[in-house]
């Protein structure tokens, strides 16, 4: 997999927020929480773990939602204030890491989901496939997530 000459550039429907991604992330994997269903409105959506000082915040104001996530941790959820496209969770527990929503990225084609988590409550016409990292609820740890995205891209993490 070819990753792109970074950075890379996303926002959200309205072109209010805009971001830029200054590096690889850390992992890119499919979340099948009920909470993305309801936020995406689609059976999954596609988590990408960045590190906070590699996401530069472009322009736009961005509106919160804080909750306690599947997980039972508090995250805060970030959208664009004005069509209120989802952009990224911010894990209160782990202030270093942002979650970007990568369907926001102006362009997807490099960011291949390594696994799977919260397969638990994944949608039963929804198949995943076995050789890729999976888990079946919030991962204790993301680290197999991690070296599966270094694995893929063939860098060492940035
Ligand atoms: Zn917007
Ligand atoms: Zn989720």
């Amino acid at each position: 997999m070819d990753l792109p000459d970074f950075p890379v550039e996303g926002g959200c429907q309205c072109g209010v927020v805009r971001y830029r991604l200054l590096a690889s992330p850390l992992s890119v994997y499919n979340c099948h929480c009920k909470d993305c269903q309801r936020f995406s409105g689609a059976a999954w959506s596609i988590s990408m773990p960045v590190e906070s000082d590699r996401l530069e915040h472009l322009s736009g104001t961005l509106a919160s939602y804080d909750k306690i996530a599947d997980s039972g941790r508090g995250i805060s959820m970030q959208f664009c204030v004005h069509c209120h496209g989802w952009l990224w969770n911010r894990p209160q527990a782990s202030p270093a890491l942002v979650m970007l929503r990568a369907g926001s990225l102006d362009s997807l084609n490099w960011a291949v989901p390594v696994g799977n988590i919260w397969t638990d409550s994944k949608v039963a016409w929804v198949d995943i496939d076995p050789a890729l990292v999976n888990m079946p609820g919030q991962p204790a740890s993301r680290e197999p997530l991690y070296d599966a995205w270094t694995e893929l891209t063939g860098k060492d993490r940035p």
